[in-house]
């Protein structure tokens, strides 16, 4: 079994003025489809062939940094391109608003220590809204490809929704202002698919 770059589910210029569509084709054709090549290349022939994503990273050896940085690379675009979507966005509502007012006071001040997150990660990673057995939901970030679901993980939790702050994601549009590309993603959230998250791992 290989992994398959999965489509997008929209247009490249269906983000459009929040992110371009010139970025969102490099990014799905060319980042995305190069972490899943370089990681069907990694596994191949080894006794992770089988295994699904999930469970390749959740028991990863940390030392192996094909699996590691492409794995994860694999499986965080994959969650990224679900979590937008221009036409179906839904509302924030029910047990995922209940959770994150439980967490963080507000829908604002959980956009606050998102964009914070984000801001604040030197260089390249991740943000992260996670969600713990049980409900409880926490946002973090980790550099690189990693993700929470990887066993050096400070934080664990299962990411409902993530957002890439690699320079390679909003550097066409944006240039050097992350704090911008971060505000207009809040505008595409696909607060469905996270929400389906959310319930499929509390
Ligand atoms: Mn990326």
């Amino acid at each position: 079994m290989s992994f398959k770059l999965p489509e997008l589910g929209y247009a490249y210029d269906a983000l459009e003025p929040n992110i371009d569509a010139r970025t969102m084709e490099i990014h799905h054709t060319k980042h995305h489809n190069g972490y899943t090549n370089n990681l069907n290349n990694a596994i191949a022939g080894t006794d992770l062939e089988n295994k699904s994503i999930e469970d390749i990273l959740e028991n990863l050896d940390m030392k192996n940094g094909a699996v590691r940085n492409n794995g994860g690379g694999f499986y965080n675009h994959s969650l990224f391109w679900s979590v937008m979507n221009p036409e179906d966005k839904g509302r924030l509502s029910g047990e995922l608003k209940d959770a994150i007012d439980a967490a963080f006071g507000s829908f604002d001040e959980f956009k606050t220590v998102f964009a914070k997150a984000a801001g604040t990660r030197f260089g390249s990673g991740w943000a992260w809204l996670c969600v713990h057995k049980g409900g409880k939901v926490e946002v973090c970030s980790t550099p690189n490809q990693d993700n929470p679901l990887m066993p050096n993980s400070d934080f664990g939790g299962t990411p409902i929704l993530g957002l890439d702050v690699w320079e390679h994601a909003y550097y066409l549009n944006y240039q050097n202002r992350r704090p911008d590309y971060v505000q207009a993603f809040f505008n595409v959230i696909n607060w469905n698919e996270v929400e389906r998250r959310f319930a499929a791992a509390k």
